[in-house]
């Protein structure tokens, strides 16, 4: 649970509750996590089809609760897309076994076919006979043509199909790792990453530094101007992120207004450097608003940096970058603190 929805997270949650009560639903997690959802409704598509169900009189019960969780909460959205493409791919390699089935047929039926022809001619045959045998050899060669061209259409079919199939794989995998509001990875993203490039520092024996990063005073900002006024303001500081990362860096919203950059084969030092520029571009954007042109004024952004160590567990690098960060914000905020790179070494070098 993110700090920053603490305060709407005890409406949502009574209200989830009170729903499930009324509709007779076991208030176990997955149908918490639908109804939770729906009550906090930051994901329109489930609300508008939960609402369609209410307004048209439709049963809104366990069954539609565990349909919506599987769709919109389960990864079975990807498997889904995957078992279809298993389906496909097996009933196009079938149709093509059988189309080389056939062509291989008639590769014998033309053997026969040319041996048959050609047993009737000899020394006494006529031309009229050759050319009978001829035109029977032709007959069944243009056949066995005619199979190969429709062999040969058939498996540009297929190509192009598995290619549409790998695309649509392609984009549930990545939709599956991109927040929904900013267009970053998401936390799921964000996990994967941050240990698939432990493991390639560990490796490597490169620097891998970690910033996670948290937007100062927002509760207020969100209380003055607004919710949706505050999910604007966490595009902006999502894009002055990815943007202001290097290449090779993963931007990510770790949680509600928090955000990580995780930063391979960069040190202490030079994360630092990225981060204070990120934060100073964050902090130099004016916020205007769209409908109005009214000015919001400005936010800024906290930081804290860890350098992973080989025996880092990706729990114990965040909690060190977040207690850096605990730290820019009791130093005051709109800063960056990294951890101290001495107590980056290992237990036996170390004073
Ligand atoms: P601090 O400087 O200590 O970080 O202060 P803060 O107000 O930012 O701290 P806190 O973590 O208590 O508040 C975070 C706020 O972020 C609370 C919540 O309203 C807001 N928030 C979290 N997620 C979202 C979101 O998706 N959209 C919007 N608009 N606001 C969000
Ligand atoms: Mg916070
Ligand atoms: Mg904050």
């Amino acid at each position: 649970m993110q700090a920053e929805d603490m305060e709407f997270a005890g409406q949502w949650s009574a209200e989830a509750l009170r729903l499930m009560q009324e509709n007779a639903i076991p208030p176990i997690p997955d149908n918490y996590a639908v109804w939770f959802r729906y009550a906090s409704g930051r994901l329109p598509e489930l609300n508008k089809e939960i609402d369609e169900k209410i307004a048209t009189a439709q049963p809104v019960d366990l069954e539609l609760t565990q349909d919506l969780q599987r769709r919109y909460f389960s990864d079975e959205k990807l498997t889904d897309v995957t078992l279809q493409t298993g389906n496909k791919l097996n009933s196009e390699v079938d149709q093509i076994l059988r189309i080389i089935e056939e062509t291989v047929g008639n590769s014998t039926a033309l053997g026969a076919s040319v041996r048959e022809a050609s047993e009737g001619l000899s020394s006494q045959s006529t031309p009229g006979d050759v050319l009978k045998a001829v035109e029977a050899i032709v007959t069944a060669s243009r056949k066995m043509e005619e199979r190969s061209a429709e062999l040969e259409e058939h498996l540009q079919a297929t190509k192009r199909e598995l290619n549409e199939l790998q695309d649509n794989l392609e984009k549930a995998h990545s939709e599956a790792r991109t927040d929904g509001l900013t267009g970053i990875n998401n936390r799921k993203a964000f996990d994967e990453a941050i240990e698939r490039e432990m493991a390639a520092a560990r490796k490597s024996g490169e620097p891998l530094c970690l910033v996670v990063g948290d937007i100062d005073h927002f509760k207020k900002f969100n209380d003055t101007f607004g919710h949706r006024t505050g999910d604007q303001v966490l595009r902006l500081v999502a894009s002055c992120l990815k943007n202001g990362a290097a290449e090779g860096h993963i931007a990510a919203r770790y949680g509600g207004e928090e955000f990580a950059v995780i930063m391979p084969k960069t040190d202490l030092a030079t994360a630092e450097a990225i981060a204070n520029k990120i934060r100073e571009t964050v902090k130099a954007r004016e916020l205007v608003k769209r409908s109005t042109g009214e000015s919001l004024g400005r936010v800024t952004m906290s930081m804290g940096i860890s350098l992973f160590r080989p025996e880092d567990a990706a729990s114990s690098l965040i909690e060190r970058a977040d207690q850096c960060l605990y730290q820019a914000k009791h130093a005051g905020r709109n800063r960056v603190i990294a951890e101290d790179a001495g107590a980056a070494m290992p237990k036996a070098l170390a004073g």
